[in-house]
């Protein structure tokens, strides 16, 4: 393919790239972008910069384009999500946990921490046994359908309208993609975290 020999030469004709064959700083002889830099330059830049986010929590910005991406491509990621074997979760799950074992049972006592505040104090050991059971009970359909059960809180206990509690009646046992599809509708109304 022929491209343009500068940058003047590709802005005039709309090119997107440009070819000067000269080395550029970093010694590549490479394409350059007509609103960028050597193509070369630019991925390794992107290497270092990836490098560098892996592990740093994400920043406002990136939260938000995962949320622009996933409104705009809900129903492919909601699809892979739960097209995703149980085993294959397991893995990740395990391979998390050995990788950042002081993030994952940080992470563990706040969901805890999160069910605890949620728990009025008259709830009775009698309920508590109950709710344990529901989670015994989504154990035992995963392990026999093959398909991922979840204890799911029908109202949220984190939610910016509502919070719901941890209690039986707020209780129920739903496959994963049932319950992804439900944060799924409640993202339309209220932002959950
Ligand atoms: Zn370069």
């Amino acid at each position: 393919m022929d491209y343009p020999k500068t940058r003047a030469e590709a802005k005039t004709s709309g090119a997107t790239h440009y070819f000067t064959g000269v080395p550029c700083v970093r010694g590549h002889v490479a394409l350059r972008k007509t609103k960028g830099s050597c193509v070369e330059c630019m991925k390794e830049d992107w290497a270092i910069d990836n490098e560098k986010r892996k592990g740093k929590p994400k920043s406002e910005a990136a939260k938000a384009a995962g949320r622009r991406y996933y409104e705009k491509n809900r129903e492919a990621v909601i699809a892979r999500a739960a097209g995703r074997p149980h085993e294959e979760v397991c893995g990740y799950k395990q391979k998390y946990k050995v990788a950042n074992p002081e993030l994952y049972k940080a992470l563990n006592s706040v969901r805890k921490r999160r069910h605890k505040d949620a728990t009025p104090p008259w709830v009775t050991p009698e309920q508590k046994l109950q709710m344990r059971q529901m989670y015994l009970e989504a154990q035992r359909l995963t392990k026999l359908t093959g398909e991922r059960y979840v204890v799911d809180h029908v109202v949220p206990l984190i939610n910016d309208v509502v919070c719901g509690l941890h209690v039986p009646w707020n209780l129920r046992v739903m496959t994963q993609e049932e319950n992804l599809k439900k944060s799924n509708k409640l993202l339309d109304t209220a932002e959950v975290t």
